[in-house]
């Protein structure tokens, strides 16, 4: 099955509204003739209606960085889908490690709101991953079946093609160390194994993104790999310029 490649840029805590306007000027022009490539944008909240506003007729799409299960509540501080889908936004990054490591975040957490954001019309992508010394204890495996099956374990089966798994080792998120091509294509193919064993048609379909220190001179390289349908980019996704060229790598 031919899957369309999704090229995701997770801003993190970065940009202020009137960076996230430069950045999206220089962006739309470069990625205007990107045929046959999924891209967005991972914006803070506050970001979130000028970039759906600047973006509306582009091919870039706009997605949160988090979001609350509860449609509506006494959740100070919390966002939720219907909130994110009133402004057009198209999806939600969910369980980035960065959310898991310094705000708490879980798998049951996880495994509500995944079906939360589908069901009110929002993209998921499910961040999963293990640390350096789970991989070296040759626990990688164990984590991302406990992470991947907890995550998708309330979705409903005819929605599980809708979800995008990115997996992200988090010894390679911002620290310039990737996984080889043979790292990446192995774990991105054992989660695609583990939607499976869920659904066997749904794993042809889901599309999972490999993370961690993607940069233009090495995208192409883990683009080609048979499992990796995309990318979820962090600080190459800051620069127009090079995100543009890992859109650019994904078509190749
Ligand atoms: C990320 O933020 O998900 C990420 C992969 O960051 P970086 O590309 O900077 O490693």
């Amino acid at each position: 099955m031919s899957r369309t490649p999704f090229i995701a840029g997770n801003w993190k805590m970065y940009k202020t509204q009137a960076d996230a306007e430069m950045f999206i000027s220089g962006l739309l022009p470069q990625v205007s003739s990107s045929e046959g490539v999924d891209v967005a944008i991972c914006v803070p909240f506050t970001d979130l209606q000028a970039m759906v506003d600047s973006t509306r007729g582009s091919r870039v799409q706009v997605f949160a960085q988090n979001m609350h299960h509860a449609a509506e509540g006494a959740f100070t501080g919390e966002v939720s889908a219907p909130m994110l889908t009133e402004l057009d936004v198209h999806g939600v990054v969910l369980g980035h490690s960065e959310r898991r490591q310094f705000f708490g975040e879980t798998d049951r957490e996880l495994a509500l709101k995944v079906p939360a954001a589908l069901a009110a019309g929002l993209v998921p992508i499910l961040c999963v991953g293990e640390t350096e010394s789970e991989r070296e204890a040759g626990e990688t495996e164990r984590k991302l079946r406990h992470q991947v099956q907890e995550g998708l374990e309330q979705v409903p089966r005819e929605r599980l093609a809708e979800v995008v798994v990115a997996y992200e080792p988090i010894w390679a998120i911002g620290t310039g160390k990737v996984a080889t091509p043979d790292q990446a294509q192995e774990a991105c193919a054992f989660v695609r194994a583990l939607v499976a064993g869920i659904d066997a048609d749904a794993a042809q379909a889901v599309r999972v993104q490999y993370g961690g220190s993607v940069k233009p001179d090495n995208a192409a390289e883990l683009l080609a790999l048979p499992d990796v349908d995309g990318a979820l980019v962090g600080g190459a996704a800051l620069d127009p310029g090079s995100f543009a060229k890992i859109v650019e790598a994904a078509r190749a």
